[in-house]
């Protein structure tokens, strides 16, 4: 094992032990370096190789071009290989890819980890942020739940809201969320205004109600459209498809039509 001065890092380094995925790098011991590369990867030996500096530019943007603005996303492009020779580089290796997570990675494990709860959180904000505390607790669960689902963080969430349980590790990666994020933040502000817009009453039949979860369904679907992660301003943004059907499968419960 290597020693170095980093408590946080030396952690990190003692988990990982000869090889680890983390997040979505495929992290590999080589001697005295490490080898990183995306973990679909694997077994590709046509890797474009790139610096440690690189991976800054590669964690911006999709393969499609597009900016990421969370870095913890699914999304990191792959076709790249990199070799970091000492722990420090490997170090700005991850914070490039994942920044600020061997920090939170270390914190996690304190007991108690230093976790910000969403009300902890949300009653700071102030300006155009204040809203988000206006989400009742039901409101602000099914919220986080479409924000943070799998299909768009991997990162493990550890705070909550009453009512809703923290996140599983195994649901996750090894990436720690120690408080709300800033895509949360807004989300949960289009969320609020959501809430507060004009309510139209509709009877639907649980065949049609089935139609319409499928299509939502179809509609979360990666490929289906290419909307700007971020762009909540969107009806058919990812995160605001979940939201509705977080509030569908609450309010009517499974939405399966019996068979005729
Ligand atoms: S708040 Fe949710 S979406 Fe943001 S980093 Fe944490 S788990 Fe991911």
């Amino acid at each position: 094992m290597v020693e170095v001065a980093n408590p946080a890092l030396n952690a990190f380094l003692t988990r990982m032990g000869e090889e680890s995925v983390y997040g979505q790098v495929l992290i590999q011991r080589e001697g005295d370096t490490w080898r990183l590369r995306h973990v679909e990867d694997r077994a590709n030996e046509t890797l474009k190789p790139v610096g440690i500096q690189d991976l800054r530019m590669i964690a911006q943007f999709t393969s499609q071009g597009a900016f990421r603005p969370l870095k913890s996303a699914p999304n990191l492009q792959s076709g790249w290989h990199a070799f970091a020779r000492n722990a420090a580089e490997l170090e700005a290796a991850l914070n490039h890819l994942y920044p600020g997570s061997i920090a939170d990675n270390f914190a996690a494990q304190q007991n108690p980890p230093p976790v910000t709860h969403y009300r902890e959180f949300t009653n700071r904000q102030t300006g155009m942020y204040r809203i988000t505390q206006m989400l009742n607790d039901e409101q602000a669960g099914r919220m986080i739940q479409a924000c943070c689902h799998p299909q768009f963080c991997l990162k493990q969430r550890f705070w909550t809201v009453e009512g809703l349980s923290p996140d599983k590790a195994a649901e996750k990666s090894a990436l720690s969320c120690l408080e709300p994020c800033a895509v949360l933040l807004e989300f949960a502000r289009k969320a609020m205004r959501i809430e507060q817009a004009e309510v139209k009453n509709l009877s639907i039949s649980i065949e049609n109600l089935e139609t319409i979860n499928e299509s939502l369904r179809y509609a979360l679907e990666p490929s289906a459209e290419n909307i700007r992660e971020a762009d909540f301003g969107v009806p058919l943004n990812p995160r605001r498809i979940g939201l509705v059907l977080e509030k569908l499968n609450q309010t009517f419960g499974t939405t399966k039509a019996e068979e005729k």
